[in-house]
């Protein structure tokens, strides 16, 4: 099991552990969460909406000293961590906003008098977060949790725990009753039992699949609802009248983005046979001109993946398909020169038909290429993995950008421009990419009683 610790990406060094969280403790935050919540329920939407904008206040105020908790927690770089920070106030103030509209009273006509659906809280939900986005994967969940009256219960990644406690405590500064949002410092061997627990009841995981469906499975026992964030590997299509130079500053951004660490980059590079040398030719320019180092330092590109054993995956995968013969025009090996996680960013090619990589995500600066001859064949393959997060496709013909539209296996498809989360637009996956959304209208309805109203 994973230490809970701040060790910095960067260095190798550790800076920080914390002891997890007794059964005893565990057992008076259940209780704090209960009680927080027979409270919070009742609060009107101008209190919560208030709160909501203390805290992203806090977060504006505060935002170099948050980012910086993230970098040396995680190794993203410093503006980009800023950038989340800011992000993070967006959504308080999305939700602040738009939850009473959300969650007003919806009449139906029926043979009643009245008869309309009214949405309720739940209660306590536990949110089992990820170290990528250490801020705003939890912020897209808590602002519309809070806002809807339920209470958060966070178990963050073991690497993050000052992110995790960092969160807690803006929303107590904010005004949130003690208990209405706790960090429980626990490792993963935990969650089945703080889902056991008859106060909690739902749970919400964003991950890796296997945490997914070991979290799916124990609520599934208890018969909670869950929503599950998982893997991808976002093809992003370019096909031949695609605006060539806009698509490959755009591929490295959407492949880069977090040290290459996000679910929604794109992960697989489908480009048509025509345009296929020239994209390639300037990717590999554009991966060459990129700056790895210190991710405090403000003209660094791509700092140090998260932790020793994410470098170890990448370098397996990369390895592994280097063996069946894939071509790696630029990268493809740790960066040795210097302590810390380092690995450049690397574009691999020509991957036979069959090898492993087709199937799996790369969670790192490593970029694959495939050519395509046509648009049946970008579709058919851009579906042909077990994931179905994102899509990015690149075209000036009207008829094709409706093609892949409507065929693309992915929770959401972006027509000439980056997958990218927006509080406005809803987020999600579907095959094993996992259900149920976050964000906008269709987030704040995950976890609420829909309750049918009739009055004879
Ligand atoms: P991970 O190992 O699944 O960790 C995510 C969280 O789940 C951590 O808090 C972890 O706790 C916990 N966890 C691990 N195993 C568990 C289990 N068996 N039961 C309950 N909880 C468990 O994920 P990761 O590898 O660090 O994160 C990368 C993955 O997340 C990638 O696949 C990425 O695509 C995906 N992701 C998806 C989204 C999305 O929105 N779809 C967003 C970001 C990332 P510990 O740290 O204590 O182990």
């Amino acid at each position: 099991m994973m230490p809970i610790a701040t060790i910095n990406p960067a260095t190798g060094e550790t800076l920080k552990t914390f002891t997890p969280l007794t059964d005893g403790e565990l057992e008076a935050k259940l209780a704090k969460a209960k009680t927080a919540f027979e409270a919070h329920r009742r609060t009107s939407f101008a209190q919560r909406a208030q709160w909501m904008n203390a805290a992203a206040d806090i977060l504006e105020a505060r935002k170099g000293e948050f980012a910086a908790i993230m970098t040396v927690e995680m190794g993203k770089t410093l503006k980009s961590a800023v950038a989340e920070v800011e992000k993070c106030a967006l959504v308080c103030r999305y939700y602040a906003e738009k939850a009473p509209e959300f969650l007003a009273d919806v009449p139906v006509q029926t043979d009643a008098s009245t008869s309309f659906v009214r949405y309720q809280p739940i209660g306590p939900v536990l949110a089992v977060m990820p170290w990528n986005f250490p801020f705003w994967q939890v912020f897209r969940f808590a602002a519309p949790a809070l806002m809807a009256g339920n209470v958060g219960l966070l178990k963050h990644a073991s690497n993050v725990p000052q992110c995790a406690l960092a969160i807690e405590e803006i929303f107590l500064k904010a005004g949130l009753p003690e208990g209405a949002f706790q960090t429980l410092l626990v490792g993963a061997d935990k969650v089945a039992q703080i889902i056991a627990d008859d106060r909690v009841m739902a749970a919400t995981l964003t991950g890796s699949e296997p945490a997914g469906a070991s979290l799916a499975a124990n609520c599934g026992k208890q018969i909670k609802k869950t929503v599950l964030e998982l893997g991808g590997s976002d093809p992003f299509i370019v096909l031949e009248s695609a605006d060539l130079e806009a698509a490959v500053a755009t591929a490295t951004t959407a492949r880069m983005i977090n040290n290459g660490q996000s679910c929604i980059a794109a992960k697989r590079f489908i480009v048509s046979e025509a345009i296929a040398d020239e994209f390639e030719r300037r990717l590999v320019a554009k991966f060459q001109a990129l700056k790895v180092g210190d991710p405090m330092q403000p003209d660094t590109d791509i700092g140090p993946l998260a932790t020793p054993g994410i470098l170890q995956d990448i370098d397996n995968q990369v390895q592994a398909c280097i063996k069946t013969g894939a071509r790696v025009p630029v990268g493809g090996k740790p960066l040795s020169d210097r302590p810390g996680n380092f690995y450049p960013p690397t574009l691999l090619t020509d991957i036979p038909p069959g090898a492993s990589a087709y199937n799996e995500e790369f969670f790192g600066p490593v970029a694959m290429l495939f050519r395509v001859k046509d648009i049946d064949a970008a579709i058919q393959l851009a579906n042909s993995t077990p994931f179905g997060l994102g899509a990015s496709a690149w075209t000036q013909v009207k008829a094709e950008a409706n093609r892949l539209i409507e065929e693309i296996e992915a929770g959401a498809v972006f027509i000439n421009g980056m997958v990218k989360s927006d509080p406005r637009l809803p987020f999600g996956g579907i095959k094993r990419s996992g259900y149920g959304r976050e964000l906008s209208s269709q987030g704040i309805h995950e976890f609420v009683n829909i309750k049918t109203v009739w009055v004879k």
